[in-house]
């Protein structure tokens, strides 16, 4: 029986390299993203390319009534299967000192990374609540751990979906639903392009910013069956940081 896992924002960067592994973990995956079809479709090709299933699933997860009309279609048309693998992993960046910050940088950021996450969960842990089984990987940031200057936006939302992957780990520990947090430092991806790598390096004890498929390793990881009694944890994946 196929088994089904869903990555927001799976069209680049990060989300790239997660539905690729877990495309190649035997995962028929559902890419979510946005508005960057070309993209997605890219990953998509990829994952067929090295014969694994997928298909793109476009929405905004910020928006309710899309995310319900893309999920509701999803299951209608797959009446036996569920969801087993939630990446939440779609966010952006909108960074600013706070007395600068206008209220659209504040609920953007807070409204894409947090709520956002809040949406697609409560639509998709009740399934795996129901088959007892389910794996809820909630992409944070060590910018939500010990703060980071210029972002008190998106570190205030990825500390909040920290305590939402804690709370939600308690809640469904014993249905065998794992949730879990991975906080990566900085990683080469779009989100990073415009930092002054060679600056940021020097405060990295690795010497270097992560890759994408570093971190979806541990996606992959956690998403697996041997990682059934890891739960409610932040997992940092940032070369020392
Ligand atoms: P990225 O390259 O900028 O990609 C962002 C992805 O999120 C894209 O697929 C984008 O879709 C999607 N997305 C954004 N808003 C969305 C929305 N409202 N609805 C659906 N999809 C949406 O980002 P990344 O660097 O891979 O980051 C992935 C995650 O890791 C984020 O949560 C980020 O906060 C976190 N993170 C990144 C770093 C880093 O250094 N890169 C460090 C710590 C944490 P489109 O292509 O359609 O725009």
């Amino acid at each position: 029986m196929r088994k089904y896992a869903l990555v927001t924002g799976g069209s680049r960067g990060i989300g790239r390299a997660a539905s690729i592994k877990l495309a190649s973990m035997g995962y028929y995956v559902l890419i979510n993203y946005k508005s960057n079809q070309e993209e997605a479709q890219k990953t998509l090709d990829i994952i067929a390319g090295n014969g694994g299933e997928a298909q793109l699933m476009p929405f905004d997860i910020e928006n309710t009534n899309e995310i319900t009309g893309a999920l509701d279609e999803w299951v209608n048309q797959n009446k036996d299967a569920y969801i087993e693998v939630l990446v939440n992993n779609a966010g952006i960046r909108k960074d600013n000192l706070l007395f600068w910050m206008s209220d659209d940088e504040w609920n953007n950021v807070i409204n894409t990374n947090l709520n956002g996450t809040f949406y697609i969960t409560r639509a998709l842990v009740k399934y795996m609540l129901n088959k007892k089984y389910g794996r809820i990987i909630n992409i944070v940031s060590i910018s939500g751990v010990t703060g980071m200057a210029g972002q008190t936006n998106y570190s205030a939302a990825k500390a909040g979906i920290i305590g939402l992957t804690k709370a939600l780990a308690l809640e469904s520990a014993k249905k065998k639903v794992t949730v879990n947090a991975i906080a990566p430092g900085f990683i080469d991806t779009d989100m990073t392009k415009d930092m002054v790598q060679e600056e940021l390096k020097k405060r990295i004890p690795a010497g270097r910013f992560g890759t994408a498929e570093e971190v979806a390793e541990l996606i992959g990881f956690l998403a697996s069956n041997k990682a059934s009694y890891i739960t409610g944890q932040v997992i940092g994946i940032s070369g020392g940081l």
